[in-house]
Order: structure tokens, then sequence, then C-alpha cells
């Protein structure tokens, strides 16, 4: 203070104002995101709330995570979490033909021959691997369903179907940059299991992706 006087007398008072406007944002931001998570339901401006932990909450929970010795894929898995609690709470609507589920190659048997990444439907349904299981479900909900080799493919898959919402299935890694850089696009994230260790003949919970169609598609029927 003493220093800001020197520089000019009213340097302070805006000082302290900026401090305690930060500080209002930043409770009210908290409140918010709680009582919509516990409410389950959108409050005013909830929405947006999405947007704020997905630009600008993360980056500063892996950096409290690093300073209290928290691992930075646990603090990917909160904000998943965190993620798919507001995009619940918030009922997005989405047409089955609108909403996307897409999924990382490694779902794919490691010794599967057939290339699925330009065409999922390339898949010969042997069931050696989940592919078989989530054509089938997609084909029961009439929703759009696509392979990503990684970030990029992932980007170009979303910008030629245009989806209003998707379900993403992928690592702590990918989920986190893929929801970020998906914003405002409603993403409910599962994460995929390792049985094998990262990359290699992963494997998905159905029961988790079918309730996360079913999560779109029902608020729309609401
Ligand atoms: S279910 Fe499809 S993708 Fe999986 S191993 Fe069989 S043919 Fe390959």
């Amino acid at each position: 203070m003493v220093g800001l006087r020197n520089i000019h007398p009213s340097f302070p008072l805006f000082y302290t104002s900026v401090l305690a406007i930060f500080a209002f944002l930043m409770l009210s931001g908290g409140l918010l995101l709680v009582f919509t998570i516990f409410r389950g339901k959108d409050i005013f401006l909830s929405h947006k709330l999405r947007g704020v932990v997905a630009k600008v909450l993360f980056p500063f929970m892996i950096l409290m995570g690093r300073l209290v010795g928290v691992s930075k894929e646990r603090v990917q898995q909160s904000f998943i979490e965190l993620n798919n609690h507001l995009v619940q709470s918030n009922h997005h609507r989405t047409g089955p033909n609108k909403l996307l589920i897409l999924l990382p190659h490694c779902i794919q048997d490691f010794d599967c021959q057939v290339k699925i990444t330009g065409n999922i439907r390339n898949c010969k349904g042997c069931g050696k691997c989940e592919i078989k299981n989530l054509i089938e479900l997609s084909d029961q909900y009439q929703v759009k369903i696509a392979v990503a080799t990684g970030g990029t493919l992932a980007r170009r898959i979303i910008v030629d179907n245009r989806p209003e919402a998707i379900v993403a299935v992928a690592c702590e890694l990918d989920l986190t940059s893929g929801i970020q850089d998906t914003y405002p696009i409603p993403v409910i994230g599962i994460l995929n299991e390792r049985p094998n260790g990262p990359c290699i003949n992963t494997k998905v919970d159905i029961q988790k992706v079918k309730q996360a169609i079913l999560d779109f598609l029902e608020s729309q029927a609401s």
C-alpha cells in the first residue's frame, strides 16, 4: 500500500477495489458451481460456468495440484467429472442425428487388420473388441459414431459432422484437451479402461456410454 501510494494516492483504493471484485467473482462463481452440481439443474448463467471451468479453473487446478502434490492425472479426472456434472445439469437437448460418439483408436483389437479409422462400419463384428458393441449401440439410438487416432483427426471429424453434443471416450489427457477445444459443444467424457497399459487394447464400460447417450437424448424428450 505504501509503495502504491508513492506511485499515486488513488492506487491503494483502486488495487483494493480490483481485489474485492475478483474475490467476489471467485466466491459467487464457486457457490454457483456448487449449487448447480448439487441441484442438478441449470441456475442463472450456470451454463457459462463450464467455459470458465475449462478455460480458467482447469489451469488453476493443475497449478494448485502441483503445489499440494496431487498428480496431473488426478486433477484431469476431477476436471472431467466436474465437466460431466455441469453438462448433465444443463440438460442439453440433442437429436440423435446431432449426437456423436467419438472413440479412440486404441479400443480396436491390436491384431485386427480392418481399417476402421476412415469408416468404423468396416468392422466385421467379430466381437474381439468393444467396437462391435459400440456400433450396435449407435445403431440402437441412431447416433453417429467415429474413431479418431488423435486430436487432429478428432477435430476433423467434429468439423465434418457438426455435432451438437458429443459422447467421448479417451484417456485423461485426450479427454481434457478435447473438452477444452470443443467448448461450447457439450461433451460427456468417459475414461477408457487400460488393463493392458496405455494405448493398447483399451476398453470402455458400455453402460456408461449408453447412459451418456440417454442423458442427451432423454433431455430432448423432457
Ligand atoms: S470387433 Fe471389429 S474392430 Fe474389433 S477386432 Fe473384430 S472386426 Fe476388428
